[in-house]
Protein backbone atom coordinates (compact mmCIF):
# COMPACT_ATOMS: atom_id res chain seq x y z
CA UNK A 1 0.00 0.00 0.00
CA UNK A 2 1.60 3.15 -0.70
CA UNK A 3 0.97 6.71 0.65
CA UNK A 4 1.48 9.80 -1.03
CA UNK A 5 0.48 13.37 -0.12
CA UNK A 6 -0.12 15.77 -2.61
CA UNK A 7 0.58 18.96 -0.94
CA UNK A 8 0.34 22.72 -1.88
CA UNK A 9 -0.99 26.09 -1.11
CA UNK A 10 -4.96 26.64 -1.88
CA UNK A 11 -4.98 26.81 -5.84
CA UNK A 12 -1.96 24.87 -6.59
CA UNK A 13 -3.81 22.57 -8.75
CA UNK A 14 -4.21 19.54 -6.14
CA UNK A 15 -7.19 17.99 -6.83
CA UNK A 16 -6.67 18.37 -10.62
CA UNK A 17 -3.54 15.97 -10.21
CA UNK A 18 -4.90 14.28 -7.53
CA UNK A 19 -8.16 13.31 -10.17
CA UNK A 20 -5.46 12.23 -12.73
CA UNK A 21 -3.21 10.44 -10.57
CA UNK A 22 -6.28 7.91 -8.92
CA UNK A 23 -7.40 7.73 -12.40
CA UNK A 24 -3.63 6.50 -13.75
CA UNK A 25 -2.44 4.10 -11.00
CA UNK A 26 -6.07 3.26 -9.32
CA UNK A 27 -4.93 5.02 -6.04
CA UNK A 28 -8.40 6.64 -3.72
CA UNK A 29 -8.29 10.25 -3.65
CA UNK A 30 -9.01 11.68 0.12
CA UNK A 31 -9.58 14.82 0.08
CA UNK A 32 -10.73 16.62 3.07
CA UNK A 33 -11.55 20.23 1.66
CA UNK A 34 -14.41 18.01 -0.37
CA UNK A 35 -15.47 15.55 2.37
CA UNK A 36 -15.85 18.64 4.07
CA UNK A 37 -18.13 20.27 1.24
CA UNK A 38 -19.93 17.08 1.01
CA UNK A 39 -20.67 17.37 4.58
CA UNK A 40 -22.34 20.66 4.42
CA UNK A 41 -24.48 19.61 1.11
CA UNK A 42 -25.75 16.82 3.08
CA UNK A 43 -26.65 19.26 5.78
CA UNK A 44 -25.03 17.09 8.88
CA UNK A 45 -23.89 18.33 12.21
CA UNK A 46 -20.02 17.84 10.63
CA UNK A 47 -20.69 20.36 7.91
CA UNK A 48 -22.84 22.76 10.13
CA UNK A 49 -19.51 23.21 12.03
CA UNK A 50 -17.58 23.06 9.38
CA UNK A 51 -18.93 25.36 7.26
CA UNK A 52 -18.58 28.32 9.04
CA UNK A 53 -15.07 27.70 9.76
CA UNK A 54 -14.41 27.25 5.92
CA UNK A 55 -16.37 30.16 4.83
CA UNK A 56 -14.05 32.57 7.04
CA UNK A 57 -10.76 31.07 5.30
CA UNK A 58 -9.85 29.33 8.33
CA UNK A 59 -8.77 25.27 9.34
CA UNK A 60 -11.53 22.99 10.93
CA UNK A 61 -10.24 21.57 14.29
CA UNK A 62 -7.65 19.06 14.00
CA UNK A 63 -10.04 16.15 15.79
CA UNK A 64 -12.61 16.34 13.56
CA UNK A 65 -10.28 16.26 10.57
CA UNK A 66 -8.18 12.96 12.08
CA UNK A 67 -11.48 11.59 12.50
CA UNK A 68 -12.60 11.81 8.95
CA UNK A 69 -9.09 10.57 7.57
CA UNK A 70 -9.29 7.53 9.77
CA UNK A 71 -12.55 6.62 8.66
CA UNK A 72 -11.64 7.03 5.05
CA UNK A 73 -8.77 4.78 5.38
CA UNK A 74 -10.19 2.02 7.07
CA UNK A 75 -13.24 2.13 4.61
CA UNK A 76 -11.13 1.45 1.45
CA UNK A 77 -11.76 -1.64 -0.30
CA UNK A 78 -9.22 -4.67 -0.39
CA UNK A 79 -6.95 -4.54 -3.10
CA UNK A 80 -6.33 -0.72 -2.58
CA UNK A 81 -2.90 -0.17 -4.43
CA UNK A 82 -2.70 3.54 -2.41
CA UNK A 83 -4.10 6.74 -1.22
CA UNK A 84 -3.57 10.15 -2.15
CA UNK A 85 -3.89 12.29 0.20
CA UNK A 86 -4.99 16.29 -0.87
CA UNK A 87 -5.21 18.99 1.59
CA UNK A 88 -4.40 16.91 4.42
CA UNK A 89 -2.01 16.91 6.47
CA UNK A 90 -2.35 20.92 6.90
CA UNK A 91 -0.43 21.41 10.68
CA UNK A 92 2.48 20.37 11.92
CA UNK A 93 -0.09 18.29 14.55
CA UNK A 94 -2.31 16.54 11.68
CA UNK A 95 1.03 15.58 10.03
CA UNK A 96 2.15 13.70 13.58
CA UNK A 97 -1.19 12.12 13.91
CA UNK A 98 -0.87 10.82 10.39
CA UNK A 99 2.54 9.78 11.18
CA UNK A 100 0.73 7.46 14.37
CA UNK A 101 -2.15 6.65 12.45
CA UNK A 102 0.19 5.09 10.37
CA UNK A 103 2.19 3.38 12.03
CA UNK A 104 -0.69 1.98 14.48
CA UNK A 105 -2.18 0.91 11.01
CA UNK A 106 0.05 -2.23 10.49
CA UNK A 107 3.64 0.11 10.42
CA UNK A 108 3.17 1.80 7.60
CA UNK A 109 4.72 5.40 6.54
CA UNK A 110 4.04 7.58 3.74
CA UNK A 111 6.12 7.47 0.49
CA UNK A 112 6.20 10.82 -0.85
CA UNK A 113 5.12 14.49 -0.19
CA UNK A 114 4.20 15.49 -3.70
CA UNK A 115 4.55 19.09 -3.43
CA UNK A 116 3.03 21.72 -5.68
CA UNK A 117 5.14 25.15 -5.86
CA UNK A 118 3.27 28.09 -6.90
CA UNK A 119 4.02 31.97 -6.08
CA UNK A 120 1.37 33.26 -4.50
CA UNK A 121 0.50 35.98 -7.25
CA UNK A 122 -0.70 32.58 -9.35
CA UNK A 123 -2.51 31.55 -6.24
CA UNK A 124 -5.02 33.97 -6.48
CA UNK A 125 -5.16 34.27 -10.41
CA UNK A 126 -5.90 30.55 -10.43
CA UNK A 127 -8.27 30.33 -7.36
CA UNK A 128 -10.41 33.68 -9.38
CA UNK A 129 -10.83 31.11 -12.10
CA UNK A 130 -11.81 28.58 -10.23
CA UNK A 131 -14.32 30.17 -8.49
CA UNK A 132 -15.64 31.14 -11.65
CA UNK A 133 -16.11 27.41 -12.40
CA UNK A 134 -16.85 25.50 -9.38
CA UNK A 135 -18.73 28.33 -7.51
CA UNK A 136 -17.33 27.40 -4.35
CA UNK A 137 -18.54 30.09 -1.36
CA UNK A 138 -14.75 30.13 -0.23
CA UNK A 139 -13.31 31.06 -3.48
CA UNK A 140 -15.97 34.03 -3.79
CA UNK A 141 -13.95 36.80 -1.66
CA UNK A 142 -10.41 38.08 -2.17
CA UNK A 143 -10.45 38.92 1.37
CA UNK A 144 -11.09 34.79 2.08
CA UNK A 145 -8.69 33.93 -0.63
CA UNK A 146 -6.34 36.21 1.14
CA UNK A 147 -6.52 34.86 4.81
CA UNK A 148 -6.61 31.20 3.45
CA UNK A 149 -3.31 32.18 1.75
CA UNK A 150 -1.88 33.41 5.20
CA UNK A 151 -3.05 30.43 7.09
CA UNK A 152 -1.44 28.60 4.36
CA UNK A 153 2.26 30.44 5.13
CA UNK A 154 2.02 30.06 9.05
CA UNK A 155 0.63 26.64 9.70
CA UNK A 156 0.93 25.13 6.55
CA UNK A 157 4.17 25.89 4.96
CA UNK A 158 5.98 24.63 8.56
CA UNK A 159 5.40 20.60 6.77
CA UNK A 160 7.65 21.53 4.40
CA UNK A 161 10.58 21.15 7.00
CA UNK A 162 8.62 18.49 8.59
CA UNK A 163 8.98 16.22 5.30
CA UNK A 164 12.71 17.35 4.28
CA UNK A 165 14.17 16.29 7.51
CA UNK A 166 12.21 12.69 6.93
CA UNK A 167 13.68 12.60 3.45
CA UNK A 168 10.12 12.46 1.96
CA UNK A 169 9.51 15.88 0.20
CA UNK A 170 9.33 16.00 -3.27
CA UNK A 171 9.05 19.71 -5.26
CA UNK A 172 7.27 20.00 -8.35
CA UNK A 173 7.30 23.60 -10.37
CA UNK A 174 3.55 23.76 -10.41
CA UNK A 175 3.17 27.12 -12.49
CA UNK A 176 3.71 24.49 -15.53
CA UNK A 177 0.81 23.26 -17.74
CA UNK A 178 -1.42 20.42 -15.84
CA UNK A 179 0.43 17.78 -18.46
CA UNK A 180 3.60 18.87 -17.56
CA UNK A 181 2.77 18.68 -13.75
CA UNK A 182 1.30 15.11 -13.98
CA UNK A 183 4.26 14.07 -16.28
CA UNK A 184 6.73 15.33 -13.38
CA UNK A 185 4.72 13.69 -10.72
CA UNK A 186 4.37 10.28 -12.41
CA UNK A 187 8.09 10.52 -12.84
CA UNK A 188 8.50 10.88 -8.94
CA UNK A 189 5.83 8.36 -8.29
CA UNK A 190 7.65 5.82 -10.62
CA UNK A 191 10.99 5.70 -9.39
CA UNK A 192 10.50 5.66 -6.00
P1 LIG B 1 -9.56 22.58 0.22
O1 LIG B 1 -10.64 22.02 -0.64
O2 LIG B 1 -8.47 21.58 0.51
O3 LIG B 1 -9.03 23.89 -0.26
O4 LIG B 1 -10.23 22.88 1.66
C1 LIG B 1 -11.28 23.83 1.81
C2 LIG B 1 -11.36 24.25 3.26
O5 LIG B 1 -11.69 23.13 4.08
C3 LIG B 1 -10.06 24.80 3.85
O6 LIG B 1 -9.87 26.18 3.59
C4 LIG B 1 -10.28 24.54 5.35
O7 LIG B 1 -11.15 25.48 5.93
C5 LIG B 1 -11.00 23.18 5.33
N1 LIG B 1 -10.04 22.06 5.39
C6 LIG B 1 -9.78 21.16 4.42
N2 LIG B 1 -8.83 20.28 4.81
C7 LIG B 1 -8.48 20.64 6.07
C8 LIG B 1 -7.54 20.15 7.00
N3 LIG B 1 -6.74 19.11 6.72
N4 LIG B 1 -7.44 20.79 8.20
C9 LIG B 1 -8.22 21.84 8.51
N5 LIG B 1 -9.12 22.37 7.67
C10 LIG B 1 -9.26 21.78 6.45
Amino acid sequence: MKYYILFGPPGAGKGTQSLLLTEKYNFIHISTGQLLRDEIANGTKIGQIAKEVIDKGKFVEDQLILEIIDKQICRAPQGTKGFIFDGFPRTISQASAFDKILTDYGNKEINAVLSLEVADELIVERIQKRARIEGREDDSSIETILRRIKTYHSKTEPLIAYYKERGKYYPVRGELSVEEIFNNICKIIDKI
